[in-house]
């Protein structure tokens, strides 16, 4: 309403300023249909008119009409119908683009940052290496590939990366899924057995200006996947996209992974992430105190950071454990008391029913060797590697002594014992295979 009582006071003043025929012409059939940003958009009834207003002399005297009745600013567009009509289908067009791009944009969780992520010796070449890749997608490290054991940040810098991304470069698409994701998103698209599911799928994973993908240690033994996920690749990196990668396993220990995507996976960055020492769990957990507003007296963090626990997200559960329990006691404040009784149970509670024999069955039952060889004496290597296996698990996992191992071996002796032990732990260090065999049992232990 306001618009048209608005253009009826420019067409009175252009009723003066323009010969009579231009006027009745071309000028009185103009029909305002849009006023925003500064810019007025009319309709002709015809190109011939739109052509005829457009000519300098009747425009200009238009623009300033339309500038004396609007605002200095206001610029004039003149359309012909079924031209304007295009013009908004293409806006729309674009607007619903924008927003399907927006859709693919991963959200990060806001308290996995950069800035509350501590650095220590443990993980500092990998935070920079990240940092790096944030501040300068697709120009240092691509792939990058970080791996490390469970809980030790890995996804905390992912989404790390996602948010500085979102921040400093709002314009990119930055993908984050899990390697189950991807799995699914994959096995959908081949569902009904559609060829556009499949295309939108190839669609959605290149079209994106960063691709992390977490926990892609799943790919192994999936070669569907591992063949889609080879071109994706293969794409994303030839149009200079950058790919990051988290797994707990080196490509080297990614077993049934085929060879051309491991050597793929190796051609950018390969970064570990450490167990943190000692100084580093203090630091975080004085981090997660200062973000929750946690009050524990420093004697609570020592002692926490102290139990056998390299895994962080295990030792956040472990305060906030204690915090609740002093919270049930009606207290703000967490003392070193409160926590030894919240966590009384804790080391027994880990792994209750877990012992020397269990550890025993599942090693056998592993390398499917017999219970009484790995007790007996013999000396071939298929039954020496097991055994070494269970003492070092026993002593590892058990804590239990090294002479009441031996007790259990058939009264071997310590250093018996010790050399068995340590003939693993050294493996672990030199043979990825050792390392993957070895979290492999464990996992089968705590899962039971
Ligand atoms: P991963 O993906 O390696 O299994 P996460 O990234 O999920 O481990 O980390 C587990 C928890 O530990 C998260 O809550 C994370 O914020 C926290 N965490 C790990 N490393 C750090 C660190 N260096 N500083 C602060 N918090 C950390
Ligand atoms: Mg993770």
């Amino acid at each position: 309403m306001l618009l048209d009582e608005q253009w009826k006071k420019v067409l009175k003043r252009l009723s003066n300023e323009l010969t009579a025929v231009n006027y009745d012409l071309w000028v009185s059939t103009l029909v305002p249909v849009n006023y925003s940003n500064d810019e007025l958009v009319l309709i002709s009834p015809s190109i011939t008119a739109r052509n005829q207003v457009n000519q300098p002399d009747i425009f200009e005297k238009i623009t300033k009409c339309v500038r004396a009745e609007f605002t200095p600013y206001t610029f004039v567009r003149v359309c012909e119908k079924d031209e304007y009509e295009e013009s908004l289908r293409k806006q729309n067009e674009e607007i619903e683009k924008i927003k399907e791009t927006n859709n693919l944009k991963s959200k990060f969780n806001k308290k996995y940052t950069f800035d509350n992520f501590v650095v220590g010796k443990s993980n500092q070449v990998v935070c920079a290496a990240m940092q790096s890749v944030a501040e300068n997608p697709s120009k240092k490290f691509n792939p990058l590939f970080i791996y490390g054991g469970v809980g030790l940040g890995k996804t905390h810098l992912l989404h790390a990366v996602g948010n500085y991304l979102n921040e400093h470069n709002p314009e990119l698409t930055v993908l984050y899924v899990t390697c189950e994701k991807f799995t699914n998103d994959y096995i959908d698209s081949l569902k009904n057995n559609k060829t556009s599911n499949t295309a939108d799928f190839r669609d959605k994973y290149r079209q994106v200006d960063v691709l992390m993908v977490d926990d892609i240690q799943f790919i192994s033994n999936k070669m569907g996947i591992q063949e889609e996920f080879f071109h994706t690749f293969n794409d994303l990196y030839q149009n200079n996209k950058q790919i990051i990668l988290a797994s707990d396993r080196s490509p080297k220990e990614m077993t049934a992974l085929e060879p051309r995507l491991s050597s793929r996976f190796s051609s950018g960055l390969i970064q570990d992430i450490q167990e943190p020492d000692y100084e580093t769990k203090v630091a975080i957990l004085e981090k997660k105190c200062s973000q929750e507003g946690y009050l524990v007296d420093p004697e609570v963090l020592d002692f926490i950071a102290q139990k056998n626990s390299n895994n962080i997200r295990e030792m956040e559960g472990i305060l906030s454990k204690v915090v609740f329990y002093a919270s049930l006691l009606g207290k703000s404040h967490s003392t070193i008391e409160d926590a030894k009784e919240a966590l009384k149970d804790y080391g027994e509670v880990e792994h209750t029913d877990l012992d020397a024999d269990k550890i025993i069955s599942i090693v056998c039952d592993f390398f499917k060797v017999s219970r009484e060889d790995i007790i007996g004496n013999k000396r071939n290597k298929e039954i020496v590697e097991p055994r070494q296996m269970c003492i070092y698990l026993i002593n590892d996992m058990l804590n239990i002594p090294l002479t009441a191992i031996g007790t259990i071996f058939g009264g071997r002796d310590h250093t018996t014992i010790m050399h068995a032990r340590d003939k693993i732990s050294n493996a672990m260090k030199t043979n990825p295979h050792t390392k993957v065999l070895v979290n492999d049992i464990k996992s089968r232990l705590t899962k039971n």
